[in-house]
């Protein structure tokens, strides 16, 4: 059977909920969602959802903070619940790191966004656990905090549904089809065809290897973000705040039933490429050890915390640590990944930005920083502690 639809989306992520929503929204009618497994499958169903704003960028930054603004309406922007919790988040930075924190933030200011740097020692009437003496400054952002990223993109695509959108689970798309240089639709895992004169590829993890069914190549390495699940015991008192260890290479997030979720700021996810089918696989205690002795460090009273559970996780990684939000060099066949672990916090700005892309409107923030011919020629080369500090000129 022969099948056709206005715009295809290859995933059921955040990224491809959030595009579905957008398209929708403006008035885009036939929107079909095609996602292998089940919403959420992939990183998606394991981000730890941490909503920070610190970005490098007035685009990055403004991009963070439409998205914040959508999290704190959810319900009425979108429908549905966010899971969005406000517990404020805290970055501490070294002192070779604070000219950057500096300037970053006063261009963030300026677009508005809230935020004060303090100094180490004012750390302890805000969050007295974590341990301040190798910091050079602490950034304090008190609308961050953390979202749930299955609750989101389950909502965008309920909000998708309700705008005329079709969302197809158990679909994988295996072939893309061109004729010349425009793509011209999909076959199914399944034998079906859907002709369609727009195709984005929104496949987090896969979006290489779906890339090159219509022959584009996309500079993204999958690479391995393990996360550890502690239990505080009750000698560390209640909830904290969000904790980004920028000096130390740690991060927590709180979560409910006293757990707590950590992993690495450590820069090295490219070093350790990872096979996407393993994602949400055990992880040992040897892979734990290190991380955790980087979170004692940062709260030393979460050293006491017990070890609940660690799990693989993963980044689709661009060469500097930013999205790619732009039309391929096929037409029609547009490019939503390379994430670089953003992808939650900025999915709401995301689906807006794709949306005015692909119907030609004019997208809310710039698009060029995202533009997947910014990798033509020179390689542009990040790390994912400068995704929040500054360009490497500014460090
Ligand atoms: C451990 C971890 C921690 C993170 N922490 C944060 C955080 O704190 N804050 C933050 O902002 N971001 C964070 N992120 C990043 C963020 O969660 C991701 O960038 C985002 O969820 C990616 O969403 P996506 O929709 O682009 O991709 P995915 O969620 O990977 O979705 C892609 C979908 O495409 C489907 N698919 C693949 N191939 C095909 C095919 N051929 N046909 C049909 N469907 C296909 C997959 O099944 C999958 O469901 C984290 C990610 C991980 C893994």
């Amino acid at each position: 059977m022969r099948r056709a639809a206005d715009v295809i989306v290859i995933g059921g992520g955040v990224t491809g909920a959030s595009i579905a929503f957008h398209l929708t929204s403006l008035g885009v009618r036939d929107v079909r969602v095609l996602e292998r497994r089940f919403l959420a499958a992939g990183g998606t169903g394991r981000s730890v959802g941490i909503i920070r704003q610190l970005y490098p960028t007035p685009e990055t930054s403004a991009m963070v903070l439409r998205s914040l603004r959508v999290f704190q309406r959810f319900a009425d922007a979108v429908g549905g619940d966010a899971g969005y919790v406000a517990c404020g988040a805290l970055i501490g930075v070294s002192r070779a790191m604070r000219p950057a924190l500096e300037a970053t933030l006063a261009v963030q200011r300026a677009l508005g966004i809230r935020a004060e740097l303090l100094e180490p020692a004012e750390l302890l009437r805000v969050e007295p656990r974590i341990d301040a003496s190798g910091l050079g400054a602490v950034l304090h952002e008190p609308e961050s905090g953390y979202g749930d990223p299955t609750a989101v993109t389950h909502a965008f695509a309920d909000g998708a549904r309700r705008q005329g959108a079709t969302i197809e689970q158990g679909v994988e798309v295996v072939a893309i089809h061109r004729r010349g240089d425009r793509v011209t639709g999909v076959t199914t895992a399944g034998g079906e065809s859907i002709d369609a004169p727009i195709v984005v590829n929104c496949a987090g993890l896969w979006a290489g290897p779906v890339a090159r069914l219509a022959g584009v190549e996309l500079p993204i390495v999958v690479g391995r973000h393990p996360v550890f699940i502690v239990e505080r015991d009750a000698a560390f008192g209640g909830p904290h705040p969000v904790y980004l260890d920028l000096a130390g290479g740690a991060y927590v997030r709180p979560e409910t039933g006293n757990l707590t979720l950590t992993g690495s700021l450590t820069d090295d996810e490219t070093e350790h490429p990872m096979d996407p089918e393993l994602l949400g696989r055990d992880t040992g205690l040897d892979e734990a050890t290190p991380v955790l002795e980087r979170t004692g460090r940062a709260l030393p009273r979460l050293a006491e915390a017990r070890y609940r559970q660690g799990y693989a996780g993963a980044f689709d990684i661009t060469p500097d640590w930013m999205p790619i939000l732009d039309e391929s060099p096929v037409r029609g066949f547009w490019i939503a990944a390379g994430m670089s672990g953003h992808g939650f916090k900025l999915s709401p700005a995301v689906g807006e930005m794709m949306a005015a892309l692909i119907t030609r409107g004019t997208p809310p923030v710039s698009a060029l920083p995202f533009a997947l011919a910014r990798f033509t020629g020179v390689r542009p080369e990040g790390t994912f502690v400068a995704s929040y500090l500054g360009a490497p000129e500014g460090r």
